[in-house]
């Protein structure tokens, strides 16, 4: 088997031989840790009939882990200077193509077309810039791609707010957001000194596996979103409080609000962080003839 790439030598030689300098702006932060990359691809748990989608490859620490794990691998990296080190590092396996792109702005859904036609489940495993893991995760979820799930390290901070149960100060529209798409549960909690840099805050790895079809029945899944939204926008206030200042023209329409509150078996006066999904989905059922 290769060298690792993510050992703090190794990786200290390749910065070297490139004059390779962290972009702060771009998340930079490699992982310099092989146990660690490890445990995060057998989370995916990838057999060579599969593909990995990565974001972010960085020097290809984490990739060659995906090669050796997975059929196939694309990823994708926004850093122009990454990309003749990466055909260096990388260069030990031929199941891997790397695309200079910013993955916001990507197509995806065409990506996966040209490169996981012949691969059984595709996971995205990543360690994602952390400037930009919500985006991310949205995009990737939102856009209806082909994929199993994902595994991604981020922000602990991030990572309790997306795997929070109702009733929890964690909990919040966007716990909402991603439970709505995927089963979330937080696999991994990783210490800041398997980075350099070192970022500021601890980190922490998600599972995410896409629902076959979503935990409600929503009229509208933009308006259940806007009403879950609406209903943390501040969080000391009560439900009815935060939808009539939230929605449009809801102080107009708060006897109605109330009313729909009522249809949904919901007391106007409880937060929105004791609402379950179903709640909201009543709830935004009902809202859904007030405001349309
Ligand atoms: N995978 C490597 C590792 O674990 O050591 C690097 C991870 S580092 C936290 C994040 C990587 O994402 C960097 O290589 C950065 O250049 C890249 N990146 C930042 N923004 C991006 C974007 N919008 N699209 C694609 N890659 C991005």
């Amino acid at each position: 088997m290769n060298k690792d790439i993510a050992t703090p030598i190794r990786t200290k030689e390749i910065m070297n031989k490139y004059g390779f300098s962290f972009k702060k702006s771009l998340g930079q932060n490699f992982l310099i840790d092989p146990n660690i990359l490890h445990n995060i691809v057998s989370h995916a748990e990838l057999t060579k009939e599969d593909g990995a989608i990565e974001i972010g490859p960085g020097i290809g620490a984490l990739t060659e882990h995906l090669a050796r794990a997975a059929k196939k691998v694309t990823a994708f990296e926004i850093d122009q200077r990454l990309l003749p080190i990466l055909a260096d590092t990388l260069s030990p396996y031929d199941n891997v193509k790397i695309l200079h792109s910013d993955v916001l702005k990507a197509d995806v859904h065409q990506v996966i077309e040209e490169e996981f036609q012949d691969v059984k489940n595709l996971m995205v495993v990543a360690n994602l810039p952390y400037y930009v893991t919500t985006p991310i995760i949205l995009k990737l979820l939102t856009e209806g791609l082909p994929i199993k799930g994902m595994v991604v390290m981020l922000q602990k901070e991030v990572a309790d707010r997306i795997a929070a149960k109702p009733g929890t100060k964690n909990y919040g529209s966007l716990s909402i957001a991603i439970q709505y798409y995927t089963e979330a549960s937080t696999v991994m909690i990783v210490p800041k000194t398997v980075f350099i840099p070192q970022p500021n805050v601890d980190s922490a790895v998600i599972k995410l596996v896409k629902r076959d079809k979503p935990p409600v029945d929503v009229i509208s899944e933009d308006f259940f979103f806007t009403v879950t939204r609406a209903s943390f926008a501040q969080r000391r206030k009560t439900i009815i409080n935060n939808l009539t200042s939230q929605l449009p023209e809801g102080k107009a329409k708060k006897e109605a609000i109330i009313a729909a509150l009522e249809r949904a078996e919901i007391d106007p006066s409880r937060r929105g962080e004791s609402l379950s999904i179903p709640d909201f989905a009543r709830l935004a059922n009902e809202l859904y003839q007030v405001f349309h």
